[in-house]
C-alpha cells in the first residue's frame, strides 16, 4: 500500500468498513510508515472532534487541528 492509498482508506478504516485483506495491508503500512501513523492519529482526533461538533454545534474544535483537515472531514460526513 502507498501513502496515497493509505490516506484514501482512512475513513473506511475508522468506520470499520475495510475488507480483511485491505485492512491487513493498511495495518502493515501503518506499522512501517511513521508519517501515516501520525496522520492517522491526527485524523482520528479530528473525527472525534467533528462528531462532538455535530452533537453540539457550540462545541469548540481543538485548536491544534488544521482547519482544512476539519473542513475535509466535515465535507465527507455530509455525503
Ligand atoms: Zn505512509
Amino acid at each position: 500500500m502507498t501513502c496515497r492509498e493509505f490516506a484514501d482508506f482512512i475513513m473506511d478504516y475508522l468506520d470499520g468498513e475495510l475488507d480483511e485483506r485491505l485492512r491487513t495491508d493498511f495495518d502493515q503500512h501503518l506499522a512501517v510508515c511513521a508519517n501515516c501513523a501520525t496522520y492517522l492519529a491526527q485524523y482520528r482526533e479530528t473525527v472525534a472532534a467533528g462528531r462532538l461538533a455535530f452533537d453540539d454545534e457550540n462545541a469548540p474544535l481543538p485548536r491544534e487541528v488544521p482547519d482544512d483537515l476539519v473542513r475535509a472531514i466535515l465535507a465527507s460526513r455530509k455525503r
